[in-house]
């Protein structure tokens, strides 16, 4: 897995870690021949020159691994997935008609958008809890899980990008992720929030239009900042090919109901359908200023 720009010491240095993940001797039985695939590519033929991600769409855990020792409690918090992100993703793709891809398991098995030498790749406390099938992975166990669910999505992304670029289109990639009402006991006020780093072509026009709901507080760089180094996925496909992108968090309270999955996915709907229906947008930023 070759990464990134040469200019993050930071970067290439875990791009070589990752490296040695592949070479070593793993088991490849992770999942089960009857459970489902490391992740679900719905909408395959839309029509938009779009590509929707979400990592952390499921909370399911392989059978092998016996819930990672959590209770049925702590399986349905959102540390094992981001609550209503995957619904929110499977709507827009309806609505925008664009190809999306949601990761099959929870991010407490991996998280497809961590770099895998990232402390928080295989989280063994996540907001207080503790799990324990993460307790002291050896580096045999972590393959194991990055054979089975990590790369086969993230090839999955780049077959899909691959696809569009065969067909002469740089692609939008839009990542779907949702975010906890209150964090450390702060209320957070943002209902939504806009990551990016250099490339604002989507970004800021999506947060003027966001902006203009009345009542709405749009996070720009918040609840996390898109400059953050450990996120992965953005950062490894879009970011580097110069590819048109943006992650949005949306707070999980509101997202939570099939209500709240509509109405979310109508605003975002309205908000993308007029920045995608622009041509200019799809070409290669070749060389992203610094901010
Ligand atoms: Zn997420």
């Amino acid at each position: 897995m070759a990464i990134v720009s040469g200019e993050h010491s930071g970067r290439q240095r875990r791009a070589i870690d990752m490296e040695s993940f592949v070479n070593i001797e793993g088991d490849h039985s992770l999942l089960a021949l009857d459970e489902p695939e490391p992740f679900t590519l719905i909408n395959d033929a839309g029509t938009a020159r779009t590509l929707l991600l979400c990592d952390h769409a499921s909370r399911r855990i392989p059978r092998s691994l016996d819930d990672l020792g959590l209770d049925e409690l702590a399986l349905r918090r959102h540390v094992a997935c981001d609550i209503g992100a995957g619904d929110v993703t499977r709507k827009l793709s309806e609505i925008l008609d664009a190809p999306a891809l949601l990761a099959g398991y929870s991010r407490l098995v991996v998280d497809c958008n961590r770099h895998l030498s990232d402390p928080t790749a295989f989280r063994a406390v996540s907001d207080g809890e503790f799990v324990p099938g993460n307790h002291d992975l050896d580096a045999v166990a972590k393959k194991s899980r990055a054979q089975a669910i990590f790369y086969p999505y993230h090839q999955a992304i780049s077959m899909c990008l691959t696809k569009f670029r065969q067909r002469g289109v740089a692609p939008a990639v839009i990542a779907i992720h949702s975010f906890t009402p209150i964090f450390n006991r702060t209320s957070r006020p943002w209902q939504i929030g806009v990551l990016w780093d250099r490339d604002d072509r989507i970004p800021r026009p999506l947060m003027d239009k966001l902006r203009r709901i009345p009542g709405t507080v749009v996070g720009d760089n918040e609840p996390y900042s898109g400059k953050l180094p450990a996120d992965y996925t953005i950062d490894h496909h879009a970011e580097p090919a110069g590819l048109p992108h943006v992650s949005i968090e949306i707070r999980q309270d509101l997202i939570r109901t099939p209500a709240g999955v509509e109405r979310w996915s109508a605003i975002l709907g309205r908000a993308f359908g007029e920045i995608l229906a622009n041509d200019d947008l799809y070409s290669f930023l070749d060389s992203p200023a610094e901010s």
